[in-house]
């Protein structure tokens, strides 16, 4: 569903990505692992369309994405999820217009019925059907990235985007997530893209592993081939997230 190839972007002088390959199968979990300022996220908005590659070629649900714009790019948008890091909840509304509020928008013509049935689900998928009245304000950590996740998954996206799905939360509720992102993999058969910094995250979501080293995926495969590796950074980031 989506597949990159010799894919380069530079601000300035900065050369963050320098030849990325990157291919996600249909069905299939990758997480990206990577440090701080690897590129990580600038990998995510170039895959929505939100930046554009300087070279290369990135293919998106069989387009070629930067070559879209207008509503071409909008309607290819649609088809992909995102979840935010801090959630990105409105907090002036309660869960149910957060919710509602991607179906509302872009002239859809959606009745009461057909928007209110949309927003049970996504939340029935998350298991927080009955906060569907209260304010983002009134929710835990674990319960607004739940939240956020709905509202990813209202329009039944057939990629998943999730950046750092279990960071700022406990053990316990970070090990819910994880089952939530399988859960949603299995309900409605995303393909999706897991960015983390959390290795049981990585290993208990991810059916492979890409590590963003200088630019370039270097380290790619099962959890236990990538951390298997000698790579001196390989072991690095291994060391320093489990002291
Ligand atoms: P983190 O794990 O901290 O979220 P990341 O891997 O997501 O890190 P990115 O946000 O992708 O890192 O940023 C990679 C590098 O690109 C950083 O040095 C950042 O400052 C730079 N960068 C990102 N977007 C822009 C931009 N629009 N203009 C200039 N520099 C940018
Ligand atoms: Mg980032």
């Amino acid at each position: 569903v989506i597949s990159i190839k010799g894919l380069y972007k530079s601000f300035g002088d900065l050369d963050v990505l320098k030849g990325v390959d990157f291919t996600l199968l249909k069905g299939e979990n990758v997480a990206v692992l990577g440090r701080s300022g690897s590129g990580k996220s600038v990998l995510i908005k170039i895959i929505i369309g939100l930046l554009k590659p300087d070279r290369g070629e990135v293919i998106v649900l069989g387009q070629q994405i930067d070559k879209l714009a207008g509503k071409e790019l909008d309607a290819l948008r649609l088809r992909i999820g995102f979840s935010f890091q801090a959630g990105a909840l409105y907090d002036s509304m309660d869960i149910y217009h957060n919710l509602s509020f991607p179906l509302t928008m872009n002239n859809r013509k959606l009745g009461k019925k057909d928007i209110d049935a949309a927003v049970e689900e996504a939340l029935e998928a998350v298991g927080l059907k009955e906060k569907m009245n209260q304010l983002p304000t009134d929710l835990s950590g674990g319960q607004r990235k739940r939240i956020g996740i709905a509202r990813a998954l209202i329009l039944k996206p057939e990629i998943m985007l999730y950046d750092e799905p279990t960071s700022g939360l406990d053990p316990i509720t970070s090990t819910e997530i994880n089952a939530l992102i399988m859960q949603v993999q299995q309900r409605y058969n995303t393909s999706s893209i897991i960015i983390t910094h959390d290795l049981t995250c990585a290993k208990n979501t991810g059916n492979r592993i890409a590590m963003l080293l200088d630019g370039k995926f270097q380290a790619t495969g099962s959890f236990e081939e990538v951390f298997g590796s000698k790579d001196k950074q390989v072991e690095s980031f291994y060391e320093y997230n489990f002291i």
